[in-house]
């Protein structure tokens, strides 16, 4: 359950960029999650729809997620592949010896709100 801990820190870093732009009010908050996170859905909009009410400015706002499937790269022959499970084997040459090229994101992308 690392949701709660991420959607936290989602919100600081969030409150940062609302004081930088002088919005008033937030209307959507959206966020690029890649799924090497690990993260449930549901429970993260849980958190952020719990929260959400503790920072001002955000009691309306609205989360958008936007998910990035694992995508990794063999260094051994170049293979680009997508993964769902964390099993990070080349399938062409079944070398281990392989980096994550996305799917590792986790940030806020855009936040709408008004002035
Ligand atoms: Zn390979």
């Amino acid at each position: 359950m690392h949701e709660g801990s991420i959607v936290k820190s989602l919100f600081d870093i969030a409150g940062k960029i609302k004081e930088d732009e002088k919005l008033i009010e937030i209307q959507k908050v959206k966020v690029v999650i890649g799924k090497f996170h690990m993260i449930v859905d549901d429970v993260f909009l849980m958190y952020f729809d719990l929260m959400k009410k503790e920072y001002k400015g955000f009691e309306n706002a609205e989360l958008i997620m936007e998910e990035k499937d694992v995508k990794v790269k063999c260094k051994k022959c170049n293979e680009i592949f997508m993964i769902e499970d964390p099993i990070f084997i080349c399938p062409k040459c079944e070398s281990f010896d392989t980096e994550i090229i996305q799917g590792n994101e986790l940030h806020i992308k855009t936040m709408e709100g008004m002035k």
